[in-house]
């Protein structure tokens, strides 16, 4: 029995009905953390910079004697990065300090060198400079106490350096969510050997392993299986177990040797929804298996299984890592005439332009379900509404990017 055609907004939402919230969290050590998301909030235990330091190599001062400039201070001590000076600046007096280097007690100010002379046991000092300057001060990036990351944050280099200028070697992030994929179809074949009359190769299989990945997840098993009732019931059987989602792809029709959805239904999973109003991917389903695993059927043509995998599967993986933002959704202009569907949301994968007045998108070549280079280099997805044949050049769209 085939569903009605929903929207992706209502799939979307009915997903995430399925999700009672991220993962379980884990600690993980700074160098396994990118890409992985906070579990929760991080608090800076202590300031950033620790101290208040020099942000120049020259001299730490009295502005008060700079005021006097040309003017000639004694020499009294060093300080250097990673090793404060024990020496106290008094009027009259300066201590050379290097870039990093605490600020020794007594002065209010650093004069970086190339303002100064060298002297005999002293430096002249040539320009007055204010209280404060060159000065970096304790808590002056990141005070105490302050949450410096949200939890849902997705960590990147910057992230992971804060993290550990802040002193927090061991993050809490929720755990990757597992994904189970099986190919179906007796004409497949994995890339690297003879297709035989009527064979194709497998290229979902690498695809959407490669798509869940870059989106966090971690992928616990990959196989293919032919057009068979009873290898598909113990492939996905098997598939269901250690993961957290399962994906399959092709089989979803209702063709003599489509066997996924009923191999679904025999294993007990429960029909979420079949047929979403998208195009291509309009054909993905999604189950939920007695075990709670996830289980969106994806379709068998390659443009369509990585549409629908956008679309769908990406903000349910981000459910589970917690994730925050799963995507950017801004108005930009199409560049050329964007064709759509009465009845179903057209996405057009699309390159996109920055110009003055906005993103300009432009088709990625032919859009046909069963082309995958019209998906090359991250295209930007424009939606044609449901009730739009076309939306012609220079009239506004939605574009969604992912981020
Ligand atoms: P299906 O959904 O099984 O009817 O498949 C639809 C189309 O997608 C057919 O032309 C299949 O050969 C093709 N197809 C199915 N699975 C894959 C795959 N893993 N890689 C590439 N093409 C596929
Ligand atoms: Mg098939």
């Amino acid at each position: 029995m085939i569903g009605e055609r929903i929207s992706i907004e209502t799939a979307r939402a009915a997903i995430l009905e399925q999700i009672a919230g991220p993962l379980e969290a884990e600690e993980i050590g700074l160098d396994d953390a990118l890409g992985r998301v906070l579990a929760a909030d991080a608090a800076a235990p202590n300031n950033v910079p620790p101290f208040d330091s020099s942000s120049m190599d020259g001299y730490a001062l009295l502005s008060a004697d700079s005021q006097q400039a040309p003017v000639t201070l004694r020499i009294v001590g060093e300080a250097r990065a990673g090793a404060g000076s024990p020496d106290h600046v008094e009027p009259g007096t300066a201590i050379r300090i290097s870039t990093g280097a605490p600020i020794p007690a007594g002065a209010d100010a650093v004069i970086r060198q190339e303002l100064t002379s060298p002297l005999e046991g002293a430096v002249l000092v040539r320009e007055a400079v204010r209280v404060g300057n060159d000065v970096r001060y304790a808590g002056e990036d990141i005070r105490a106490g302050v949450v410096i990351l949200a939890a849902g944050t997705l960590l990147g280099p910057a992230e992971i350096g804060v993290l550990a200028s802040v002193n927090i070697p061991r993050p809490s992030v929720a755990r990757r969510p597992r994904v189970a994929l099986v190919s179906t179809g007796d004409e497949l074949i994995a890339p690297g050997r003879e297709l035989a009359p009527g064979e194709i190769r497998d290229s979902n299989g690498p695809a959407l392993s490669a798509a869940a990945r870059e989106v966090g997840a971690e992928m616990v098993l990959r196989e293919c299986v032919g057009d068979d009732r009873s290898a598909t019931i113990a492939a996905l059987a098997a598939a269901m177990e250690g993961a957290d989602v399962l994906m399959t792809c092709g089989g979803v029709s209702v063709g003599p040797h489509d066997h996924v959805r009923p191999a679904l239904e025999a294993l007990g999973a429960r029909e979420v929804f079949a047929r979403v109003s998208l195009k291509p991917g309009g054909q993905v389903c999604f189950y939920v298996a007695p075990d709670g695993t996830l289980v969106f059927a994806l379709p068998g043509n390659p443009g369509s299984a990585l549409t629908a995998f956008r679309v769908l599967v990406i903000p349910a993986l981000y459910a589970l890592e917690g994730r925050s933002h799963s995507r950017r959704i801004v108005r930009g202009i199409a560049a050329a005439d964007l064709a759509g569907t009465i009845g179903r949301t057209t996405v057009v994968r699309c390159t996109a332009e920055l110009r003055t007045n906005g993103w300009h998108v432009t088709p990625n070549g032919a859009q046909g379900s069963h082309i995958l280079t019209s998906m090359l280099g991250q295209p930007a997805l424009a939606l044609v509404p449901e009730d739009r044949e076309l939306i012609p050049a220079g009239e506004p769209v939605a574009i969604e990017f992912l981020g």
